[in-house]
Formats: structure tokens, C-alpha cells, sequence
């Protein structure tokens, strides 16, 4: 069988990726990074360095360096590399031997064919460079594939029913939307939008205003002004933009930045999650008209998208996937590393030619999404029982993520957490999986930020931290098999439904919430520090639990037509439940039943 590989010739960053027992998988340098930065650039020495090397001088060494090569081509231009010309596609085949090496190392023998992608609007003279590129490194390219179409085969690689996905694709200079359809493993791009200005580059380059503004006033000094500050402050805003993917702060320190009078001057900001997404507003706005354009343009309404994908680095940004979800009304897929799922793709599609056996890309994900309980007046009422995600659901495995939240009285020195898991937007339907409490915080006014982290591994252990921000205090218990307990318990409540079938009465209407309150009720508070319990199994007293209620509800509705001498004795008979119920006496619960049900039995005939 032919050795194919598959290859994402990108604007930022390059991958090659190869299909193994059915799976693609992205080969990797010496240090074990599948990511190959698309600069090249020429050593004070003279020597050739593609990637990292490249990238990390290209402050220092614009002129020794080039970036962004893919802009160029198919243009009839040349760029400069030390005291020498080349074209577009020399650069670029620097970059693809690169990643044919890669290749070639891992699977132990030489590459010599390849699938390599390009942006779905690429014209014909730029596929055609792009073909040339491969050849110059020496790749026979037997496809050049559309980068929506490879993230499309990451999710549905067999595409025989007739399916329309949406792929957003952010990185660091470019954006683009596309619209898909595959249907028997022909795959057409029904509609493309795009802006090739647009990327987390400039979500950076905000940033980076933002923190030398800030800096200006405090100290009145340009951190623009000199190169290397320059690219320090801009290297510490993209990582602290990544930081605000998974936390709602981030913390930008440089020491010794700038000096004045004599005296070094240090860098130490924060910046919030709320702050940054509101530097970023209009860019995204205007992704988002791309996106109501693409469907314009292949005549469809956002409920006739099967699946919407997101593709690029920038695609971590979560205000992203919730503008999206907004407008489409649908979840948005990243289950799929959003860095590597074109090169996948392209490697899923070289495996296709070859021969190969492909199956869906495996990634390991939370099925559920898991938060806290909260408090919400947003919609002018008070809600108790908003549930606030922290990990959405299909994210992949391990994570971490924190929100903040703010304590609601004046004083309030403890909060309890209760941590939840479901998709429902009132927690009473979602299941608890554990809760504690928080003492000592400081007696401040209302407003108090305490920070919730989630820390979700492969096994499904799930540490959850609360910390007070401005003091640091912090408590943090770990739930075990935070992932399987859904499943458990859907089951067992499931069971519980059937068996509830079984009970003599009649369906009673709001069992069901009935049941989930009654079933929340019941979890433990776990003592200072220890870690919760999971049930194992069905809880004891849950199925009197749910008679009780039922029986109660009954009551209720029938004590209206009762004479007052029936309605004492009926009340009475409630309140015997009640008490039993509360005391969770579960023998003294069946047998306040029967009296009740006995006494009921009657006034239904009467
Ligand atoms: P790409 O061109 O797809 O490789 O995407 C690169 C861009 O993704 C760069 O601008 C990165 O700063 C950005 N990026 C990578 N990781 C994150 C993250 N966690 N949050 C936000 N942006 C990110």
C-alpha cells in the first residue's frame, strides 16, 4: 500500500498528519510538538531554520525571516531571505520538507506522497503553487483538499447520509466559514466567507494597546517604542489571551520592562475574561456576518446545518462557540483538537486514497456538561436555581476550567457550592455530584468574587476549587467518577419510573420534579474536608420517598371536597407523613402511607 500523508500548509503554523490502525495521527518534533510554525528564516551564521528556530528570531531578524508565506501565493512576487530571492513556493517547500522528514522519521520509511490543504477560496494559481511547493519538496501531491472539507471528514469521515456542516475557522491571521455537504462521500463546499486580516493576531495586537495604555498612564512610558519590550509585551498578551480561554482572569508580569529615572519599572496587570472579550466584540461581530452570509449564499437557514465545527487555535476563545451557539441554535463542535483537525482530515483523506480502513477520530470528552448551582436575576426575577457551566459537554479530556462568581449579600462570610452535572439550564432537573461549603470568607459588601475552578481528568476525577480572589482563602473537595455518575443515575432513575408504575395510584402530575427535588435533597453533606460520596446504587427510602410525595399530592387535591371533620383526620395523616419524611424514618414513611392511602382510598369513593 502507498504511503500517503496528509498536510495543513498553514498561515501560522504547519502540521503533517498520518493514519495508524484507522486513526490519524499528527507526527510530532524531537520535543513531541505536532506543531511546526510556517516561518522560515536564515541563522546569523547563515543556516536555514524552519519552525520554531525561525519564529523565535523573527522579532529580532525581520529580515532574515518570513512568515506568513501562504498570502503569497500563486502572486508573481519574490521575498527576501538573507541576500537571496525566492519565490512563494520555494518558501513553502522549505516548510513541507520539513514536515515530509517528520513523516518519514516516524513511519521508518521515505514519504514521497502527499494530500495538502488549502482555504476553500484559494484560486486556481494559488492551488496550483501550492501543488509546486509540494514538488520542490519532493511530495508527488496527490490531492489538494479544502480546508473545510478535511475538518469535515475529522467528524464524519464515511459521509454517506446527506449531511451540511458549518466550519468556523479562526487561527492566528486568517478567518473563514464554510459550508459543506457530503452525501456518499462526494463533498462539495457549498458556500465560503471569509477575511484574510482577521485573527487571533489581532486579538494580540489589542491586547498588547491595551497593556501599554495602561502602562503609559501609570508610569508614562512607551512600551512600544523599543523592539524587544515590544515583542516581550506582545509574547506575555498572547499567553495571557490563552489563559483566558479556560479562566475569567489573567495576570500579564514582566519584571524589568522599561526603566525610569534610573529605576526599573516592572509589568504586573490583570486583565479579565469580560475586558478581553469586549476589546475582540467587533471582530467577532463581523465573523459573524460571514457566517449569516455563507448561508446565504448556499440558500439555507441555520436549523438546516447538520453540525457546526470549529477549526484554528482562536477557536478557543469560549465567547466563540457561544455567539455561534446563539446564532445557530446549536451546539458547536471542538472535540477535535481545533490546531490539528485539518491536518487530521488530510490525513483521514490520504488513508482514503491509499486504500486504508478509516474511522472516526477517537477523542476522549465529557458527555455532560458539569457546573454550579447559582443564583440569577438577570431576567428580573430571582432564580435560585440557575445552573452556571463551568466544563461544557464534548469537551475533550483533561481540563480546566474557572468562572468567577460574586457572593449576593452584604457580610456574607460563607458560600455552599453545589456542583452539578446536565444540560438543563435549572439545576432541579440536573444531577447533583456534590456539594460543599466555604467558611471565613471576609464580612465585605455583596459582590465578593469567589473564582470556581473544575479540574476534570482522563478518569473522570473531577477537583473542584473554590478560592475567595481577594484573600485567597480556598476549599476544594474531588468528586470520583464524575463522568460514569450520569449514566448511573439516569439509569437508576429510569428504574425508579418503572418501578413508580407499579404503585397503585394513579400517575400524580409533577412526579417528575417531584422525584429530581426529593432525589437532590438526599445527597449527604459530606464533613469539613471530606470528599463526597457518590450513591452507589439506589438510594434507601427513594422509592417511599416518592410515594410519600405522591400520596401527598393526592391529599391535596381531594382535602378540598371533604367534609371539615374528614379534612382534620386527613391532615393529620399528612403531617404524620411529613414528620416521618423529614426524619427520614423510611418504615415509619410506608406506614404513614398506608394509613393515608387507606383514608383516601375511601373519600375517593365517597
Ligand atoms: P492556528 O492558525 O489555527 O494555528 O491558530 C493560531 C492562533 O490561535 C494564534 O493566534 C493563537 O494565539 C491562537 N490560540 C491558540 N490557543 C488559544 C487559546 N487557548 N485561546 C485563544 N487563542 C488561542
Amino acid at each position: 500500500m502507498d504511503i500517503i500523508v496528509g498536510i495543513d500548509l498553514g498561515t501560522t503554523n504547519s502540521e503533517v498528519a498520518i493514519l495508524r490502525d484507522g486513526q490519524p495521527h499528527v507526527c510530532t518534533d524531537e520535543d513531541g510538538d505536532p506543531i511546526l510554525p510556517s516561518f522560515v528564516g536564515l541563522s546569523e551564521d547563515g543556516r536555514l531554520l524552519v519552525g520554531k528556530a525561525a519564529r523565535n528570531q523573527w522579532v529580532l531578524a525581520p529580515e532574515r525571516t518570513v512568515k506568513s508565506i501562504k498570502r503569497k501565493m500563486g502572486q508573481d512576487v519574490k521575498v527576501n531571505l538573507g541576500d537571496q530571492e525566492y519565490r512563494p513556493q520555494e518558501i513553502s517547500a522549505m516548510i513541507l520538507k520539513v514536515l515530509k522528514d517528520r513523516a518519514s522519521r516516524e513511519l521508518g520509511a521515505e514519504v514521497k506522497k502527499a494530500v495538502i490543504t488549502v482555504p476553500a477560496y484559494f484560486n486556481d494559481a494559488q492551488r496550483q503553487a501550492t501543488r509546486e511547493a509540494g514538488e520542490l519538496a519532493g511530495l508527488e501531491v496527490v490531492r489538494i483538499l479544502n480546508e473545510p472539507t478535511a475538518a469535515s471528514l475529522t467528524y464524519d469521515p464515511s459521509q454517506t447520509a446527506l449531511r451540511r456542516m458549518l466550519v468556523y475557522d479562526l487561527g492566528g491571521g486568517t478567518f473563514d466559514v464554510s459550508i459543506v455537504q457530503a452525501q456518499e462521500g462526494v463533498v462539495e463546499v457549498l458556500s465560503s466567507h471569509g477575511d484574510t486580516q482577521l485573527g487571533g493576531d489581532d486579538f494580540d495586537e489589542l491586547l498588547f494597546n491595551h497593556v501599554c495604555d495602561r502602562f503609559q498612564q501609570e508610569h508614562g512610558v512607551d512600551l512600544k517604542a523599543n523592539l524587544v519590550t515590544r515583542a516581550r509585551v506582545l509574547m506575555a498578551a498572547e499567553a495571557a489571551k490563552r489563559h483566558l480561554s479556560y479562566h475569567p482572569f489573567a495576570r500579564i508580569e514582566e519584571e524589568f520592562i522599561a526603566e525610569k529615572e534610573g529605576q526599573p519599572l516592572h509589568l504586573n496587570l490583570e486583565v479579565s475574561r469580560s475586558e478581553y472579550e469586549a476589546m475582540i466584540q467587533s471582530q467577532l461581530d463581523r465573523t459573524m456576518d460571514c457566517v449569516q452570509r455563507s448561508l446565504d449564499d448556499a440558500n439555507l437557514i441555520a436549523s438546516s446545518i447538520d453540525k457546526m465545527v470549529l477549526v484554528g487555535g482562536s477557536t478557543r476563545t469560549p465567547r466563540i462557540s457561544q455567539l455561534l451557539e446563539e446564532r445557530l441554535g446549536q451546539p458547536a463542535h471542538q472535540e477535535v483538537n481545533p490546531d490539528l483537525c485539518v491536518a487530521m482530515g488530510a490525513g483521514i483523506q490520504a488513508g482514503i486514497i491509499a486504500g486504508e480502513n478509516v474511522g472516526a477520530v477517537l477523542v476522549d470528552i465529557t458527555p455532560h456538561s458539569l457546573g454550579i448551582k447559582c443564583l440569577d436575576d438577570s431576567a428580573g426575577f430571582m432564580n435560585e436555581n440557575k445552573f452556571a457551566r463551568i466544563i461544557h459537554r464534548n469537551t475533550p479530556l483533561p481540563t480546566s476550567r474557572s468562572d468567577v462568581f460574586h457572593t449576593y449579600r452584604d457580610r456574607q462570610t460563607e458560600v455552599e457550592i453545589n456542583v452539578y452535572q446536565g444540560e438543563s439550564e435549572d439545576v432541579r432537573r440536573n444531577h447533583r455530584v456534590g456539594r460543599f461549603m466555604v467558611e471565613g470568607l471576609a464580612p465585605v459588601p455583596a459582590g465578593n468574587q469567589i473564582v470556581v475552578q473544575f479540574d476534570l481528568n482522563l478518569d473522570g476525577i473531577l477537583k473542584v476549587t473554590a478560592r475567595e480572589r481577594a484573600t485567597g482563602l480556598q476549599k476544594q473537595v474531588t468528586i470520583e467518577n464524575a463522568l460514569a455518575r450520569f449514566e448511573r443515575e439516569e439509569r437508576d432513575a429510569a428504574r425508579e419510573r418503572l418501578q413508580r408504575l407499579w404503585l397503585p395510584e394513579e400517575p400524580f402530575p409533577g412526579a417528575e420534579e417531584d422525584f429530581e427535588e426529593d432525589y437532590e435533597e438526599d445527597i449527604e453533606e459530606p464533613a469539613e474536608g471530606e470528599v463526597p460520596e457518590l450513591s452507589p446504587g439506589p438510594r434507601e427510602g427513594q422509592r417511599e420517598a416518592v410515594q410519600a410525595r405522591a400520596l401527598l399530592e393526592k391529599a391535596e387535591r381531594l382535602i378540598e371536597r371533604v367534609s371539615p371533620e374528614d379534612r382534620g383526620e386527613v391532615e393529620r395523616l399528612c403531617a404524620n407523613v411529613r414528620t416521618a419524611l423529614t426524619d427520614r424514618q423510611w418504615d415509619k414513611v410506608a406506614k404513614a402511607c398506608d394509613e393515608l392511602a387507606d383514608v383516601l382510598f375511601y373519600l375517593e369513593d365517597a
